[in-house]
């Protein structure tokens, strides 16, 4: 029986690999229990899969799964922990910024009786200050509309126990950012802190572009916050509204002239349609994922598999 599986959702990885299968053996192999390497290569343009062919004939606790393309990390995990056997699953990043040393005090937690072990970055190094900052005002802002009580500074970097594993499996949703998931999901949790260092080799694989799509997985399936603002605008609006109009037929009755206040329709109108729009676009966005839903597409496609045995 497999003790521990990790996960490793892998992207163009090439130069970490060796490195980082040579760092967790060193220090899982101390353990004496029995484990495996998942890694999902998410659909990789360089040379990861030649570097994990080689890794799987060198070593058969490795295991890959290849995606037919880039998916991102987050179905990567997914698909890692649909395939994991263990009775405790870690999800380490290839770059070792998740070190396996913090992995085996994440173990001691799970055996003191923790079913869900989050690593706490303490102090994080490489990594922007608009990274950091982003992040910072991110997670506050999601803990304020979703209710959720995410942790700070924490990523992926979790050991998960089984029972864990198969409620996040239970979970069907295809936007999904695990760390909401598992704040909703609750379970014994305990944390184990630690300095995240700069990545092996390479740089991060998060733009803009990504770090948005997954700040929209963890807001939008976790709130109706932003389905009930066009109703709080629109009371907001009409209180204005009738305000203004109430104040204008005033100071007609009293014979003062407003011609002045022409000027104010033209950004009014603005403002108006601004918020209309807004609020549209929110509830589009809600619609799209409801969308996704109904369509039920598999959250991922793996395209080739090594080294499991079925
Ligand atoms: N990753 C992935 N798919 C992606 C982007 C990243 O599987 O589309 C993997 C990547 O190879 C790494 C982990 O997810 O193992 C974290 O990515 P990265 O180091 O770029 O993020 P950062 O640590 O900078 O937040
Ligand atoms: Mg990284």
């Amino acid at each position: 029986m497999v003790k521990y599986s990790i996960v490793v959702p892998t992207y163009n990885e090439e130069k970490s690999l060796q490195i980082f299968h040579a760092a967790v053996t060193k220090e899982f192999d101390t353990l004496g229990e029995e484990y495996e390497i998942i890694f999902v290569n998410d659909g990789s343009t360089d040379g990861t899969q030649s570097v994990l062919d080689g890794l799987c004939a060198l070593d058969k606790r490795v295991k890959v799964c290849r995606f037919s393309r880039n998916f991102g990390q987050q179905p990567a995990i997914l698909c890692g922990m649909d395939n994991a056997k263990g009775e405790a699953v870690l999800v380490m990043d290839a770059d070792l910024q998740d070190p396996p040393a913090v992995a085996l005090k994440m173990i001691e937690k799970w055996k003191e009786g923790y079913e869900l072990v989050h690593g706490r970055r303490e102090k994080r190094h490489g990594e922007s200050a608009f990274k950091k900052n982003t992040a910072k005002l991110f997670y506050g802002f999601t803990r304020k509309i979703t209710g959720l009580d995410i942790p700070s500074s924490v990523g992926d970097f979790k050991l998960y126990d089984r029972k864990v594993v198969n409620a996040v499996l239970s979970l069907s949703e295809h936007d999904r950012l695990l760390r909401a998931q598992t704040a909703w999901l609750g379970f014994k949790q305990a944390f184990v802190d630690f300095e995240r260092p700069q990545r092996v080799a390479g740089k991060t694989h998060y733009t803009v572009k990504k770090m948005c799509k997954l700040a929209q997985a963890g807001i939008f399936p976790n709130t109706d916050y932003t389905l009930t603002l066009p109703l709080k605008s629109g009371i907001a609006l009409l209180v204005l509204s009738v305000v203004c109009m109430v104040v204008f037929i005033a100071l007609s009755c009293a014979g003062v002239s407003f011609g002045g206040l022409i000027a104010w329709i033209f950004p009014a109108i603005g403002v108006a349609t601004g918020a209309v729009l807004l609020c549209q676009g929110l509830t589009n966005i809600h619609i799209a994922m409801i969308y996704r839903e109904a369509q039920n597409r598999p959250k991922y496609i793996v395209s080739e598999k090594k080294n499991f045995v079925e």
